[in-house]
């Protein structure tokens, strides 16, 4: 019996991690198929040209999560040179993000290839924050979530431009996502996260594992990203404003208290 290879059958999207500056991460969406590509939060736009380059695609969207420079300061150069590709970022954006030609709010869809992904407002670290989810694909069993900087592996954003109630909202969003997603977050902070974490979260028996493993790859200069959802749940102080022992810590009231003095000892840490 012999094998035959249907290529209509769409082959999974593949995601390419490029590191940028000292600790951002820009991600490539590729669809071999068709020969095109997206870009999340392009920070620099050199590593994304010479990915381009070398996967000999073409450029046809640039998914933002928000407005910071270091997120979209790719922006123009990338559209010099691919003059058709498509500008997306939050509704609330409008008149921060180079560029911009669609101006997304919750519930919206965007697609790539053969994916759709749906948009999450996730205002706190900026007002205008946005998400970007893909659902998993027929033959995977992992979505893939480009959070920018609202979650962070081990981590949160800091609150620029929102409250904690807010942030505690939108990080309530993602939290609620299956567990097999992986978090594409937009820097490297891991290590420096989960250092504060074990200052809070005392007992976490998966944490301690946690910190031992990234210290590990952290040695060797691999990278941490993408991390998933299940992992974060169990390990990132700023998805369990709610645990007891959390909120004893912190002596707060509330889970928004709990949140809101979490990230106040993290900015000071
Ligand atoms: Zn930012
Ligand atoms: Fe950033």
């Amino acid at each position: 019996m012999s094998v035959i290879l249907n290529f209509e059958i769409a082959l999974p999207m593949q995601i390419h991690r490029l590191p940028a500056f000292s600790d951002n991460y820009i991600f490539v969406l590729h669809d071999p198929a068709q020969n095109i590509a997206a870009v999340v939060d392009p920070a620099d736009p050199q590593p994304v040209l010479r990915k381009l380059k070398d996967l000999g695609a073409d450029l046809v969207a640039i998914f933002n999560t928000h407005h910071h420079s270091d997120h979209v300061g790719g922006n123009r150069r990338l559209l010099q040179v691919f003059p058709s590709a498509v500008v997306y970022g939050g509704e609330q954006d409008r008149g921060r993000i180079p560029g911009q030609q669609h101006f997304l709010k919750e519930g919206d869809q965007v697609s790539f290839a053969n994916r759709t992904a749906d948009v999450y407002f996730v205002p706190g670290h900026t007002r205008a924050h946005i998400a970007y989810y893909f659902p998993p694909g027929a033959e995977e069993g992992w979505g893939e979530l480009f959070c920018g900087d609202t979650l962070f592996a081990g981590g949160c954003g800091r609150l620029f431009e929102g409250t904690p109630a807010q942030m505690v909202d939108s990080l309530s969003k993602l939290r609620n996502l299956p567990e097999h997603t992986r978090v594409w977050c937009a820097h490297e902070y891991t290590l420096k996260n989960l250092q504060f974490a074990l200052t809070v979260d005392l007992e976490n028996l998966h944490l301690k594992n946690r910190y031992q493993q990234v210290q590990e790859s952290r040695s060797q200069s691999r990278p941490t990203v993408p991390s998933d959802i299940g992992l974060e749940k169990q390990t990132n102080p700023f998805l369990r404003w709610d645990q007891p022992n959390l909120i004893a810590h912190t002596k707060s009231n509330t889970p928004v208290q709990c949140f809101a003095r979490l990230r106040g000892m993290k900015d000071q840490f």
